[in-house]
Parts: structure tokens; C-alpha cells; sequence
């Protein structure tokens, strides 16, 4: 799960990157409404949480111009303060939910939680696909019985692909998702996670397979 954090106060958006992270989101933090609005743009997030006060754009704008882009990822806003204005233009606007600041992390994680959620989904700490499943808290994969721990680039890699069944993965796309645009990451670093992944499933004798098309990318076939 990848989280853009659009926030001017840096002590905060350094805050909510913190929090974030430590509860295995992967995250990316900006500190205005244009990198903001360009980030956002890249579709490559679970969720945003927004900053209404923003230097260069503000939040509701931004938020206007996700939606008219056909940027449906779920906003939570984080205002100021209680206030009734800001929160009927925010819904008018396409958001999803709201933060009061000052914020309690645990009502900071619950709203991202309900936020990423995706409809019908029961609220689990495992994915499952075809014989295998992947614990979101303990990091292991297993298939009846028999489990493996898997690094973390391990883990968000599987995740990816696990979320996206019998979808093709671009290498690019696991770059973008995982390291991040700056990152100076090269295709082969996937190759090698990818094959650990694929010594992995064997070990705990998963008929799920990770196929590649033709090197552009990987997808997951449940193999049954
Ligand atoms: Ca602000």
C-alpha cells in the first residue's frame, strides 16, 4: 500500500510519513499543492491525505483537479480545525473523509484503513490468491500449512502482485510503487527479488507461479 502525504508543515508530514511507515505503508511526501496535484496524477496511490491550506495550490483544488482527471484514489483531508465550510466544499469536492488536526494516530490509521479498503473486502491481515497467502503483519507467505518469511522488498513485491492477480506488472511499475522515482534501482535488482520469490513458493510447495511476459514485466497465476 503506497500513501502520498501532501503537507506544507514539514514537522507534520514528517510525522504522518513516521507514523506511516512504521505500520508498513510505503510512503511519499510533498510539501505543496503542485507536487502534490503531479504526484497524485501518477495513479500509483492507495490513498492521499491532503492538506487544505497549501502553498502554490491549495487542497480543494487539487482535489478538483484529481477528480476531473479521472483520479478516483481516496482522499482523506486534514483540516485545520472542526470546520463545517471546509468540510461541505471537501465532499462537494470528491474527498473521501476527513482529519481534524491535532489527530490521535490510532484515528489517523483507522480512517486510512477504512479508506483503502476496498468494497466487499473482509477485513483481514492476509491476501490469498490460488493456494498461497500473504500476512500483511508477520510478512510470511504460506500455502497448507508450510510458511516462509519474506524480506520486506519481498513482501512488497508479493503484495503488489497479489493484489493484481493474472495482471501484467511492469518492472517500471514495481520501481515506481516500491523505490520511488529518484530511485537509481535497475530492472535486474527486480529480477533477483523476483527470483527469491520463485524459490519461496517452491519451498512451501505453492502452485502458484510468477510468469514473466517477455521481459517487460511479471504477473501471478494461481497455476490450478
Ligand atoms: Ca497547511
Amino acid at each position: 500500500m503506497k500513501i502520498l502525504v501532501v503537507e506544507d508543515e514539514a514537522a507534520l508530514a514528517e510525522a504522518l510519513s513516521e507514523i506511516l511507515k512504521r505500520n508498513k505503508y510505503l510512503v511519499d511526501a510533498v510539501y505543496n499543492g503542485e507536487d502534490g496535484l503531479s504526484y497524485a496524477l501518477t495513479d500509483l496511490y492507495d490513498c492521499i491525505l491532503l492538506d487544505i491550506m497549501l502553498p502554490k495550490m491549495n487542497g480543494l483544488d487539487v482535489l478538483r483537479a484529481l477528480r476531473k482527471q479521472h483520479i478516483s484514489t481516496p482522499v482523506l483531508l486534514l483540516t485545520a480545525k472542526s470546520d463545517i465550510e471546509d468540510k461541505i466544499t471537501g465532499l462537494d469536492s470528491g474527498a473521501d473523509d476527513f482529519l481534524t488536526k491535532p489527530f490521535a494516530t490510532g484515528e489517523l490509521l483507522a480512517r486510512v484503513r477504512a479508506l483503502t479498503r476496498r468494497k466487499g473486502e473482509v477485513i483481514t491481515d492476509e491476501f490469498t490468491y490460488g493456494d498461497i497467502a500473504l500476512n500483511k503483519s508477520t510478512f510470511s507467505l504460506s500455502c497448507e500449512g508450510e510458511f516462509v518469511k519474506l524480506s520486506l522488498k519481498e513482501y512488497q513485491i508479493m503484495e503488489i502482485l497479489i493484489s493484481n492477480p493474472r495482471q501484467l506488472i511492469s518492472k517500471e511499475r514495481f520501481i515506481e510503487k516500491i523505490w520511488g522515482y529518484e530511485s537509481d534501482i535497475e530492472y535486474n535488482n527486480i529480477e533477483v527479488y523476483i527470483s527469491f520469490l520463485r524459490k519461496k513458493l517452491s519451498v512451501i510447495g505453492s502452485h502458484v507461479t510468477i510468469r514473466t511476459a517477455r521481459g517487460v514485466g511479471y504477473f501471478l497465476e494461481s497455476g490450478v
